[in-house]
């Protein structure tokens, strides 16, 4: 099993999207959602009783959370040193990667960095400078012996230019991802905003997603590898073998995230929703947690086995009104579409040796949200 561990609230950045959005979103939402605000900020859980319950899965991995969970560089290397736990990982915002030390940054399965796109995008929207700082980190943990996978989390909003991010990402002379994954910021309230979002998926994203699968398969046909472009790698590989999918981050049946008291939500998104909780880590049975199905209309949508239904936390808090959801799902069905064009090329490329189905494999629930 997956666990996302909350280690605090706190933050060296002021991205522009952040999660107090999320929770000003929540106040006009569809449903009333009940917030812990008695929960700590800090990390504040007795390390035996999370051990006691680590202990008692056979193979859990623990993804490093916060705010920005470096913030409690002591508590992760504490953990790394006294946790039941042989597999780590960690979504950072990069800052302060280069002070963890390599015998801890060494050891992490996987280090999800969060990054928006060239220079100029990923200052806009994370500080002045942040583009840079953060790639000399990675090029020091790098030098450093770091050979685990590193993904660039992106998050897109009206202003990206999807394909000049990805690409800028994948290929620079600075440092280039081989694994990506973007999530679309979709925290809009209100209609005119809603509107600019509308307009901005259907002129720039859309058409930006169709011109980047083109380029992935080119990636293929050229140079005889699958790039990790999670939004696509996933997919594809289920469509490939008509596989449907649950909720393709995991949330609520494969991952978990223990909140800094020791409940267990569902998501990490979810801080103090304290009525969708599935336990406490003193009494909770790792192999007996709740399974959270969708509830909501993606129950009776054509495509939910390609989708899994995009987002536990939204079905939940149903922040959008109908016609909303609905340009959100365009979105889904049109990536769908897209990469189901392809399936044909990607089927010769298969055939004729190019690549191979190990090309797309790669670990399930690791953090990255597969739906955009
Ligand atoms: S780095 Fe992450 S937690 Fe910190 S402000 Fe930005 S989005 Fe929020
Ligand atoms: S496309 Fe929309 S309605 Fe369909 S499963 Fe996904 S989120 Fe639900
Ligand atoms: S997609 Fe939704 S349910 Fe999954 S991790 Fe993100 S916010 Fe949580």
């Amino acid at each position: 099993m997956f666990y996302h561990l909350i280690l605090t609230d706190e933050c060296n950045l002021c991205c522009t999207y952040c999660r107090g959005k999320a929770f000003e979103a929540l106040a006009g939402g569809e449903t009333d959602v009940a917030i812990d605000t008695s929960l700590s900020p800090d990390f504040a859980c007795d390390l035996g009783d999370l051990y006691r319950f680590l202990e008692r899965d056979p193979e859990p991995c623990v993804t490093f959370y916060g705010g920005e969970p470096l913030m409690r560089m002591d508590l992760i290397r504490k953990i790394m040193d006294t946790a039941p736990v042989q597999r780590f990982m960690i979504q950072t915002n990069g800052i302060l990667l280069d002070r963890l030390g390599s015998d801890y940054v060494n050891r992490m399965e996987t280090i999800l960095v969060s990054l928006d796109g060239p220079p100029e995008v990923t200052d806009a929207h994370r500080g002045r400078g942040t583009f840079d700082g953060v790639i000399r980190n990675i090029r020091e943990i790098i030098a450093g012996g770091y050979q685990g996978e590193l993904i660039a989390r992106m998050t897109v909003t009206e202003g990206t230019d999807i394909r000049d991010a990805v690409r800028y990402l994948a290929s620079n002379d600075q440092y280039s991802f081989d694994s990506l994954h973007w999530q679309i910021d979709a925290d809009f309230s209100g209609d005119s905003s809603m509107r600019k979002f509308s307009r901005w998926l259907t002129t720039s994203y859309l058409p930006g997603i169709r011109a980047l699968i083109g380029d992935w398969v080119g990636i293929m046909e050229a140079e005889g590898r699958v790039a990790r472009w999670y939004p696509f790698l996933q997919t594809t590989i289920d469509l490939l073998q008509d596989r449907p999918s649950r909720l393709r981050c995991g949330c609520g049946h494969a991952n978990y995230t223990i909140m800094t008291d020791g409940h267990i939500a569902p998501c990490p998104v979810m801080i103090g929703m304290k009525n969708s909780y599935v336990g406490h880590i003193r009494t909770a049975d790792p192999w007996n947690l709740p399974v959270l199905d969708m509830t909501g209309s993606c129950r009776r949508c054509d495509i939910l086995g390609f989708c899994g239904g995009r987002c536990l936390y939204a079905d939940i808090t149903r922040p959008w009104p109908p016609e909303e959801k609905a340009v959100i799902c365009s979105s889904v069905r049109d990536l769908r579409d897209g990469l189901s064009s392809v399936l044909p090329e990607i089927r010769r490329l298969l055939g004729s040796g190019k690549i191979r189905r190990e090309d797309f494999s790669h670990t399930r629930y690791n953090g990255c949200e597969i739906i955009p």
